[in-house]
């Protein structure tokens, strides 16, 4: 299969913001859009996105996980960017409408859909900087997908940085391309130098999050993660694990906690990055100023496992749905 996120369907689905009315859904072989230069997304980065998967289980029925809180999430992003925010009921039909047109595409497990709701600021505007596009253009793509780190399921090597921040502190809640155009630079180094997979971003030694999910760890029976206060992706994934951990009888924390508190419980821990696309990547290592510290015996840890184990049994239709997570 191809690299995650390089593969497309064959429709995508679009509708126009324009004189204060939004067109309905239309469902379109996927293809190039035309825009003129001077565009508003094209300077002012006016542009938010979600990322949400549908499975096939085994019977042959399609089932997406949790939508309603990713159409939530894009409300709050498309709100925070100044652009016209789609109605529940616009992304509703829309995402429903990609799913539909392109049933026939969509992988068996341990394959899925991944979907991509996409908002940008469609104003030919270069003066408006200072405000938001009053025109805008909804379309959601899909593309199938398998693992997302190249390699399958392999313990991961993650560069902590504690100099650059991904965001501002408030706008690190919102799905847009700037938060991760503010990453590159970063990740790229930490390939390049160290061999890592990803980076986690600890701004002033404060342990927040990876370029493209959360983070979490797994110490004794405790599950903790970084709260969210506005400067992190409130994850999908990290909420539904936190739920599921409750369950099982682990003490949730969500807090602030330093690099060097981090350190001190890797021997300990187990520690895994959480999204859509990560579903549940375990940790190996942890690399800082140059050092590297294993998590645990740097292998797979159980824990990890068996809670990945609970999300995928829901996700894929093997376990009991009790939260209604599914569609
Ligand atoms: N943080 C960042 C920066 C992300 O890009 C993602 C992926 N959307 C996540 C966290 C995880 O969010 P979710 O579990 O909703 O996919």
């Amino acid at each position: 299969m191809a690299e995650f996120g390089q593969a497309f369907t064959t429709q995508m689905v679009v509708s126009n913001f324009q004189d204060n009315h939004w067109t309905a859904p239309e469902v379109k072989p996927i293809g190039p859009f035309s825009f003129h230069p001077g565009t508003h997304v094209l300077h002012y980065s006016s542009t938010c996105f979600e990322g949400l998967k549908a499975y096939r289980w085994t019977d042959g029925s399609i089932h997406l996980f949790r939508y309603q809180d990713n159409i939530r999430r894009l409300r709050n992003s498309a709100a925070a960017l100044c652009l016209p925010v789609p109605s529940d009921e616009l992304l509703e039909a829309s995402i429903f409408a990609a799913v539909k047109a392109v049933v026939s595409e969509i992988p068996d497990l341990p394959g899925a859909l991944y979907i991509r709701p996409t908002l940008i600021g469609t104003e030919l505007n270069i003066g408006a900087a200072g405000r938001g596009s009053k025109e805008a253009l909804l379309y959601v793509i899909t593309s199938p997908v398998g693992d997302y780190f190249a390699g399958g399921i392999r313990p991961l090597k993650l560069l902590i940085d504690d100099e650059n921040m991904r965001s501002t502190p408030k706008f690190g809640q919102v799905k847009t391309g700037g938060n991760y155009a503010a990453s590159l630079g970063s990740v790229t180094q930490a390939r390049a130098e160290f061999g890592a997979d990803q980076v986690l971003f600890c701004p002033g030694g404060q342990v927040q999050e990876t370029g493209a999910a959360n983070f979490i760890l797994l110490k004794g029976n405790e599950v903790i993660t970084k709260k969210l206060d506005g400067s992190i992706l409130p994850g999908i994934t990290r909420d539904s694990i936190l739920k599921l951990a409750a369950e099982q009888g682990y003490q949730i924390k969500e807090i602030d906690y330093t690099v060097d508190e981090l350190l001190a419980w890797l021997p300990e821990s187990e520690a895994f990055l959480s999204g859509t696309a990560a579903v549940l990547s375990p940790v190996g290592s942890l690399i800082y100023h140059g050092k590297e510290y294993l998590l645990g015996d740097g292998k797979i840890g159980e824990k990890s496992v068996q809670l990945k184990a609970k999300l995928t049994g829901i996700q894929t239709g093997k376990n009991n749905d009790t939260y209604r997570w599914t569609t």
